[in-house]
């Protein structure tokens, strides 16, 4: 039986070999008579998975060793408020408001630390990136936050900004929950990076952290301890029990990626989705992509139908292909296909003749 694709914003379509894999693991790991979710997370065991996800994803991210991989729970949306209790220092934080995502960033860090807006691109309807040249910085901020990928909005950074070219010394910190490992990371660039599992990396309750050694140890005193970054790193990410099971998938999300051919096969085929897919919608009559063409995501492609009239016939159309979840955020309305790692180029086509089949009976 072959499986729909499924074009969900996340939690999101996994690799169906992991899936698979899984699922021939899930009375007995390994011959250890456990699955994985009844291990103890210090058995010899557990210890090996974890051992393995880590060394894997640093391999992947090409992670330098002067940065802590840090498994964390709570989502994209804890960290709003988990970044600022252990990097603000209850001072100033910049922010660069390019979407959803990066405003529900800025909201959250006003609780914790002055939170200034460097720039805001919400009057032209979030379809830009605003030029670094142009933002204003505070002048000594506890770091800058940038949401590298907005996944609602469909806006991504195609290069990290270089805050040192801009004569900012504050570490850039940057949310990159909806295309972590779908490209390269410039490290040399960021201070912190993190994002939740569920779009790229495996399943919900997992949240990944990369953050720089000098970093660690600046958290406020009412920072929970099971959140600080320095108490986190100090115990291998097991201060607490972590979300064992979605550190697992990652880790065989890891393996995965690696058998791709890592990042560089990966990215290279994510270029090649999104190029077919926005340029059957730039061509055709009926659909319309309103990102300037320059910092449209690879990974989250909303559109619209003209006629919006015709949404219910399409996604039931859709669906009745096996096309499933492309229903735009309720924000925003329209149309999403989130077409992360673990979309196949086949998928995509499916989605493209779905799309010229439909204009060519509606248009
Ligand atoms: C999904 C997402 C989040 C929110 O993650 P939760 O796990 O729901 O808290 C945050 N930032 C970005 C960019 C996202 O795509």
């Amino acid at each position: 039986m072959t499986r729909p694709y499924n074009f969900s914003a996340g939690p999101a379509a996994m690799p169906e070999a992991v899936l698979t894999q899984a699922a021939a693991e899930m009375l007995d790991w390994h011959g250890s008579g456990m699955g994985v979710m009844e291990m103890s997370h210090r058995g010899k065991e557990f210890g090996q998975i974890y051992a393995e996800a880590e060394a894997d994803l640093r391999e992947l991210l090409a992670v330098p060793s002067n940065f802590k991989l840090l498994f964390m729970q709570g989502g994209g949306l804890a960290e709003n408020a988990i970044v600022p209790l252990n990097l603000s220092c209850g001072e100033v934080a910049d922010f660069v408001i390019t979407g959803s995502w990066s405003q529900k960033s800025a909201d959250e860090a006003k609780r914790y630390c002055n939170s200034h807006e460097a720039a805001n691109t919400q009057a032209g309807g979030f379809t830009t990136l605003p030029d670094p040249a142009g933002w204003q910085l505070s002048t000594q901020p506890a770091y800058v936050h940038i949401c590298s990928n907005e996944t609602i909005n469909g806006v991504e950074y195609h290069e990290l900004p270089d805050l040192k070219a801009l004569g900012c010394d504050a570490p850039l910190v940057i949310d990159f929950s909806s295309h972590v490992a779908s490209r390269p990371v410039d490290w040399s660039r960021v201070g912190l990076a993190f994002g939740g599992a569920q779009k790229n990396l495996g399943p919900a309750g997992l949240t990944l952290v990369v953050v720089r050694d000098d970093l660690l140890d600046r958290a406020l005193p009412i920072c929970p301890s099971a959140f600080s970054y320095k108490t986190v790193a100090d115990n291998q990410s097991m201060f607490n029990t972590p979300p064992t099971y979605s550190m697992y998938i990652a880790g065989l999300v890891f393996k995965w990626l690696k058998r791709q051919g890592g990042i560089a096969a990966v990215e290279a085929c994510n270029i090649a989705k999104a190029t077919l897919l926005y340029d059957a919608i730039d061509t055709s009559a009926l659909y319309v992509n309103r990102v300037a063409k320059t910092c449209r995501s690879r990974m989250n492609v909303p559109f619209y139908l003209l006629d919006e009239r015709l949404n219910d016939a399409f996604l039931a159309g859709a669906r009745a292909r096996g096309l499933l979840q492309l229903k735009g955020h309720k924000s925003v309305g329209g149309m999403r296909a989130s077409i992360y790692n673990a979309m196949p180029l086949a998928g995509v086509q499916a989605l493209i003749t779905y799309l010229r089949d439909f204009e060519a009976q509606n248009g």
